[in-house]
């Protein structure tokens, strides 16, 4: 393929100001990765770079990348041009004592972001090329023939999902409330589903309860109902973990009174710094209630996550409900921030 030297790309300016702006492609080094991107998810955490502003511009931002790689660097082994992959902007060293903890997050170099279109790496999925930097090649994982640019691109917020599950003691048989039905909640609800816990879920909206039993839950419940605590109760007796995927504070103190001695709650969507929130501590003392989180993905499941997606146990496909050129990256942003009844997982796809 011949490469352009420019390329369209959407350059974050500051707060809720993103621009269809014109770059020179990324130019790469020998042990480098040029792919052209296919398809990005919007993801929440881009979400909130962008509205608060919470790292300096020009950025591109967008990580939940696929695309086909159309150069690579001369010292570069085992990929060829053609290849069409998934990409991982984090990768761990394995090496470190964060990593012997199995603590990849807190890894220093997994903190390095190892795609960009331009400027500081911010992961580039909103631009139709980047560069892919040694650190993270490890992460790149080959898309089979049948599936989807789009499946490829929802390999890291699986692997996230993944992660997190695997953060809970549960046995075969469990319940698990999963409260918030979004994209990340139906995807927690799924995945319990298919490692045979019952999964009570939660929502505000109709269309999603309905959704979250056709993924996977034993029953759903409209978190709107005041009477709710006692209706969980009734038909899950015993609750042995929650996960709490939606920013509510009453989500949370409801779960810690719901799950059983000993069990779990896990926050997923409490990432905003500084967030606080009074909680009855002698639930964890007395009670044994670990109150735990998870964050960001886990390098080490990342085969266990692509057999997952591509074999279609988890048809990840069916969470896709709109797209977007490159163009409307702001739309598709806009969209993915307030999510209608309908909307769930948000692509901009080229
Ligand atoms: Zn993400
Ligand atoms: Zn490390």
């Amino acid at each position: 393929m011949l490469i352009p030297k420019t390329m369209s790309a959407v350059v974050y300016r500051g707060p809720d100001d993103l621009r269809l702006e014109s770059l020179p492609v990324p130019r790469i080094q020998s042990t480098d990765l040029l792919v052209k991107v296919a398809a990005c998810g919007v993801c929440p955490t881009d979400i909130k770079k962008i509205h608060y502003g919470t790292v300096p511009p020009p950025r591109v931002f967008g990580h939940e990348t696929a695309g086909i790689i159309v150069k690579v660097g001369a010292r570069v082994r085992g990929f060829r041009v053609g290849d069409r992959v998934a990409l991982h902007h984090h990768v761990p060293c394995l090496k470190c004592h964060f990593c012997r903890h199995k603590a990849f997050a807190q890894c220093p170099g997994y903190k390095r972001t190892g795609i960009t279109a331009g400027f500081d790496p911010a992961g580039g999925g909103y631009a139709e090329f980047v560069r892919v930097m040694p650190f993270v090649l490890p992460g790149v994982v080959k898309i089979p023939a049948r599936n989807t640019f789009a499946e490829g691109a929802m390999l890291e917020p699986v692997n996230t999902v993944l992660k997190a599950v695997k953060r809970l003691s549960l046995l075969r048989g469990d319940a698990v409330l999963v409260a918030g039905q979004g994209p990340i909640g139906l995807m927690f609800t799924k995945i319990l589903s298919l490692q045979g816990c019952k999964v009570a879920a939660t929502d505000l909206l109709e269309a999603r309860l309905k959704l979250a039993l056709k993924w996977g839950a034993t029953r759903a419940f409209n978190a709107g109902n005041q009477a709710l605590p006692g209706v969980i109760r009734s038909a899950f007796p015993t609750l042995d973990a929650a996960v709490i995927a939606v920013p509510s504070d009453d989500a949370v103190h409801q779960a810690q009174e719901l799950v059983r001695g000993s069990g779990q709650i896990l926050l997923f969507a409490q990432t905003m710094k500084g967030i606080q929130s009074k909680v009855d501590l002698s639930r964890i003392c007395l009670e044994e209630k670990d109150l735990i989180g998870s964050y960001s993905s886990d390098y080490t499941l990342q085969e266990e996550v692509a057999r997952l997606v591509f074999s279609r146990r988890l048809d990840i496909r069916a969470l896709i409900t709109h797209t977007f050129p490159l163009a409307r990256t702001a739309a598709a942003v806009a969209l993915a921030s307030h999510p209608t009844p309908e909307s769930l997982k948000v692509l901009v796809v080229q």
